[in-house]
């Protein structure tokens, strides 16, 4: 769910702030970008998902003007921004590496690029001070960098690349380093900060939750290749690919044959198991597909439960906390498959029957990705 207060689609039909048509990045004979089509819009918050080296900060260097372009085009606000500069591009940028100035004040870090910018001094005092408040870090001005806490210096970091007041905002992992209380705590500090400020947020991250849980859209990389594009709960709910399955969320991605039938739409493996799934259609029949059933939305119980579910054996039981996690080995499918319940009564050795509303279960062409 988007936790931006604008829908994604009230900006749809704004010109892109930024966009990439065609665009290649090689290193030697590797493609870091391949062939990347992509629009962000205006004041959206939009994040590059993928592991690691699938070419996202890649992408994000590439809009920053920190590297070149080998093919295609790349237009900030409509200008082909081939010859500009990135001081000229007007974005704010934070990485990982923060790259503050650890024996300078608080005060001397963000005032540094207005200083490099020539600001007249009379205005610097006024906007790093503005700058603190956005960021909710007043009173701290005087204070060294390297006598702060981690998320200070996050606060630090983003009060720098928004001192300026850029149109774009560019996010190359800032949080990676952060434990997870402090990352969930800046997680929604740039959800609000978005919210507050007229800025693009384009964000990259290798992190699922961080990515559904900040964004109004989410492009997932792999290998160069933009392979989606949507909101966060498009992606989990009808991944285009295989591979955008696997990579949101905990899936059962199940191989076999799309059959139809008087019981509705299945995935049938070739070991004879049938996977009932939606009748929502995107695979023809007789077509090989992959059944996508999500960990979450598969229940189980010691009796057979209707003529649809799946019979099988339990073969791991581990407590989670939330949920219990569960693999049960199931006749004609080759992986455990899956699944997280609630109460977790069920012991390892049980026979068990699975079941799942087929409305969950989401099917793709199979060799998509
Ligand atoms: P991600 O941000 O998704 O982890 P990157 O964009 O950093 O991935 O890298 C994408 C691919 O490009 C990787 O295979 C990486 O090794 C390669 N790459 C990135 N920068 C360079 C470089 N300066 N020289 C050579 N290869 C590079």
């Amino acid at each position: 769910m988007s936790a931006h207060p604008m829908p994604a689609s009230d900006a749809a039909g704004q010109p892109a702030i930024v966009r990439l048509a065609g665009v290649v990045k090689s290193y030697g004979s590797h493609n870091a970008i391949d062939h990347v089509d992509l629009e962000i819009r205006p004041r959206e918050l939009f994040t590059l998902l993928g592991p690691s080296g699938s070419g996202k900060s890649t992408v994000l260097r590439a809009i920053a003007g920190l590297i070149g372009i080998d093919g295609g085009t790349l237009t900030i606000e409509g200008r082909d921004v081939r010859d500009v500069p990135t001081h000229q591009r007007n974005i704010g940028m934070v990485f990982q590496s923060l790259a503050l100035f650890p024996h300078m004040s608080v005060f001397d870090n963000i005032a540094f690029p207005l200083r490099m910018r020539r600001e007249p001094q009379g205005g610097i005092g006024r906007r790093v001070a503005q700058a603190l408040d956005i960021v909710r870090l007043p009173n701290i001005a005087e204070r060294r960098v390297h006598e702060l806490s981690g998320g200070q210096q996050q606060r630090v970091a983003l009060a720098r690349a928004l001192v300026y007041n850029p149109r774009l905002l560019l996010l190359d992992e800032p949080l990676g380093a952060l434990d997870k209380r402090l990352r969930e705590e800046m997680q929604l500090e740039i959800v609000r900060l978005h919210r507050e400020i007229d800025v693009t947020i384009i964000n990259v991250t290798h992190d699922q939750v961080e990515a559904m849980i900040l964004s109004d859209r989410v492009g997932v990389m792999n290998d160069g290749k933009l392979m989606q594009v949507g909101s966060g709960e498009t992606l989990y709910r009808r991944p285009a690919s295989r591979f955008v399955a696997d990579f949101l969320g905990r899936a059962n991605v199940i191989d076999g044959v799309l059959t139809g039938g008087p019981d509705g739409p299945a995935v049938v493996t070739p070991g004879g198991a049938r996977i009932a799934v939606t009748p929502e259609r995107t695979v023809a029949e007789g077509r090989a597909a992959t059944a996508i059933l999500r960990a979450e939305d598969i229940g189980m119980a010691t009796a057979p439960a209707g003529p649809a579910s799946l019979a099988g054996e339990v073969a791991l039981r581990l407590f989670e906390g939330e949920t219990v996690y569960y693999e049960v080995t199931a006749p004609g499918i080759d992986r455990p498959v899956r699944l997280a319940s609630r109460t977790g009564e069920i012991p390892v050795g049980a026979k068990v029957w699975l079941t799942w509303p087929r409305d969950k279960v989401w099917a793709v062409e199979a060799g998509h990705g």
